[in-house]
């Protein structure tokens, strides 16, 4: 199955030049669907999903919540950008700098690769080197840091994962 796969530390290390990556979508061109992309994984991948969650009872807007899978997620609408959940989670898994305002959703460009498999999306191309790809891949492959998140998204960096049986 084909994957979009996001490289965190290589984009955090790639800093500013983050913000020129483009996106074929006609109307959110430079606002692109890979910042919703970039705070979904930060949430699979760093958040511990405390059940009694600090950043939630922080909120002032209820703009975070669990999701079914226990994932917590930001309600964009909601959010005032307060920061007050950057400044609650105990383990520093909020990164404000990857907090979008503007709601836009990234299809990873599946009508396109369906039409050609070798299409490569303008994230892509305009990411800096190695960030963004599209690969194909059917498993995790921990050893290397690669997880997936749901059936189109796989992430690339370190993962903090429950013990089994710890509340
Ligand atoms: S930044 Fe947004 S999500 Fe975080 S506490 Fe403030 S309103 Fe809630
Ligand atoms: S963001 Fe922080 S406080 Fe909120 S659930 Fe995740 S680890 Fe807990």
């Amino acid at each position: 199955m084909k994957r979009l796969l996001i490289d965190i530390p290589a984009l955090i290390e790639a800093g500013g030049s983050v913000e020129n990556i483009e996106c074929g979508y006609f109307y959110h061109r430079k606002n692109s669907g890979h910042f919703a992309l970039i705070e979904i994984a930060e949430f699979a991948v760093y958040c511990r999903e405390c059940k009694d969650a600090f950043c939630e009872t922080a909120c002032p807007k209820e703009a975070l919540e669990h999701t079914d899978s226990g994932m917590m997620k930001r309600y964009n609408m909601r959010c005032v950008g307060c920061k007050s959940c950057v400044l609650a989670c105990p383990f520093g898994t909020i990164f404000p700098e990857s907090m979008s305002y503007i709601t836009s959703k990234c299809d990873f460009c599946l009508t396109d690769l369906a039409k050609d498999s070798r299409f490569k999306p303008l994230c892509m191309k305009t990411a800096p080197e190695g960030t963004i790809d599209i690969v194909e891949m059917s498993e995790e492959d921990p050893e290397k840091g690669i997880y997936f998140y749901g059936d189109n998204l796989a992430i690339i960096s370190h993962h903090w994962r429950r013990k089994e049986g710890k509340a």
